[in-house]
Order: structure tokens, then C-alpha cells, then sequence
């Protein structure tokens, strides 16, 4: 379903660059600190990632190109991960889905779906139950496996349930269950003020 990954100006990626997934296994190859690891934070960072440090960096803005001996820095990172939609797995009537993070140096940033300016609650409610989120089990790094395999029943069920694809709609039930304690507050509240009227 990952179909590319585009960066421009995102740490070591000065330069607007394209990698393509195409089916099977693509396999990163480079000398330490050639950028591997960076691509990984792309997508935790598209995916919405809020924690700098979870991006290794001190400050949000650290993921912006810093700038070398030639170049000076960029004005702005952006990652695109373009996701193949052909089979209709993500809820946007496209064949391809392209979710957009931006950040500018004075701290501005933003979130685009299919180049639609969007919240960052739309990015994850799109893909809640895919599997890719960034608590999600597609990124599995250092250690992941051993917190996975010690995890309690409560915590793998949560595993399932994402690769299930149910717990976008447990979301959406609590997000309900909310809206309607809301409501019925409200209604109690104009009850009283009926009796205190009438
Ligand atoms: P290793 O195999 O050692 O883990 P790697 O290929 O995964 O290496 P990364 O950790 O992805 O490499 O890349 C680190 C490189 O990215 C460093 O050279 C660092 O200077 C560079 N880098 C990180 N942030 C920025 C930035 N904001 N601007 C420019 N370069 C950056």
C-alpha cells in the first residue's frame, strides 16, 4: 500500500527526492550516517509524530536541512508519503492518497491530504486500523519486538485489534460515547432551566 516517499528539505535531504516502494521488499543500503535512518523519520514525522526527540532531534524545526559547507539551509522541510489506494483500504475516494507534513522555520506547520490543508486528527483518523500509525506495528524498530513479545494481554489485543482494522471504529464509538454524555449534559441542563422558567 506504501507506494513513495518524497522529501524536500527534510534533514540530510536538501534536494526534492523520490524513493518508490514498489511491491516486495525494498532494502536501504548506505554508510552510517548516509540518511537511513532519517527516511524512517519521515514518515513517523508525516504519520504525525509530535516528539522531537522520538525524531532525534531537540526542537520540531531540527527536522528542517541545517544547511553544509555549500549549501545554505533550507526555509522548510516537507514529506510526502504517497499511499496506493487502488483497492479502496483508506476512506478517500482516490487511487492514490498523498499525506503532506510542512514545517517552516518560523515554527508554522501544516498537514495535507490530496493537497487539501487538513488537522493533524485528520491524518490519524484516515489511517487508524491500517496498521501504519506511528504506535502502530508497520514501523517496527530497535526493541519493538521484545516490548511486543512482553506486552500484556491487554496491550497485544490492542496489536490485533489495529491489524483487525477495529480500532478505528472503537475510536469513533468513544468519540460518540463523548459527544452524546455532551448532549445529555446539555439536556439536563435545559430541563432545569424549563422547570425554572415554567
Ligand atoms: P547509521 O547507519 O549510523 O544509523 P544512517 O544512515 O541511519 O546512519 P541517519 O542517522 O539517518 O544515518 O543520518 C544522520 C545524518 O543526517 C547525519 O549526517 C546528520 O548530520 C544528518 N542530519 C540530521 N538532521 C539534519 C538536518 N536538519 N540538516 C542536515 N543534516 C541533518
Amino acid at each position: 500500500m506504501l507506494k513513495a516517499l518524497e522529501l524536500a528539505g527534510f534533514k540530510s535531504f536538501a534536494d526534492r527526492t523520490r524513493f518508490d516502494f514498489p511491491d516486495g521488499i525494498t532494502v536501504v543500503v548506505g554508510p552510517n550516517g548516509s540518511g537511513k535512518s532519517n527516511i524512517v523519520d519521515a514518515m513517523k514525522w508525516v504519520l504525525g509524530s509530535q516528539s522531537p526527540k522520538g525524531l532525534r532531534g531537540k526542537e520540531m524545526s531540527d527536522v528542517i536541512f541545517k544547511g553544509s559547507q555549500t549549501r545554505p539551509p533550507a526555509g522548510a522541510a516537507e514529506a510526502t508519503i504517497v499511499f496506493d489506494n487502488s483497492q479502496g483500504n483508506l476512506p478517500i475516494d482516490a487511487p492514490e492518497v498523498h499525506v503532506t507534513r510542512r514545517v517552516y522555520r518560523s515554527g508554522e506547520s501544516e498537514f495535507l491530504i490530496n493537497g487539501e490543508s487538513v488537522r493533524l486528527k485528520d491524518v490519524r483518523d484516515l489511517i487508524r486500523g491500517t496498521g501504519i500509525g506511528i504506535d502502530a506495528y508497520s514501523l517496527i524498530e530497535q526493541g519493538k519486538v521484545d516490548r511486543m513479545l512482553q506486552a500484556n494481554a491487554k496491550d497485544r489485543r490492542a496489536i490485533f485489534e489495529e491489524a483487525a482494522g477495529i480500532s478505528r471504529f472503537k475510536a469513533k464509538k468513544l468519540e460518540a460515547e463523548r459527544r452524546l454524555a455532551r448532549v445529555q449534559t446539555n439536556l439536563t441542563r435545559l430541563s432545569d432551566i424549563v422547570e425554572e422558567v415554567g
